[in-house]
């Protein structure tokens, strides 16, 4: 922890991402490591003291003030590429379904993930 305090001393730092997910918060880190983004997970530290407890907690993802445009591009694209959020296309009729919808509008084909 101290080479990263070292990292960041003296800069000042801006939230990129707020959460409640120390996990998901941890992984957006590494995707910012990887493009080269020095960033900093805040609270997380405070999830998970007590195993088994789930806690609502504000874990923060922060990086340095001039890197923030970069951290943005970077979880925008993030957040793009999970198809959780998709909207979804009918196999049986073509139709574009919202992710939310659980079976086509149109013919009322299921969407049937895992299927
Ligand atoms: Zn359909």
């Amino acid at each position: 922890m101290s080479g990263e305090d070292a990292l960041f001393a003296g800069r000042e730092l801006v939230c990129v991402n707020r959460g409640t997910d120390p996990i998901e918060a941890s992984l957006l880190a590494g995707l910012l490591h990887s493009e080269g983004i020095p960033a900093t997970v805040t609270g997380a530290d405070l999830v998970g003291g007590y195993s088994g407890v789930p806690k609502v907690c504000d874990v923060r993802l922060l990086v340095p003030a001039r890197y923030r445009a970069a951290a943005a591009d970077v979880l925008e694209r993030y957040r793009h590429e999970r198809p959780a959020d998709e909207e979804w296309t009918c196999p049986a009729c073509g139709e574009v379904n919202a992710a939310t919808f659980e079976s086509c509008w149109n013919c009322g084909h299921e969407c049937a993930p895992g299927a």
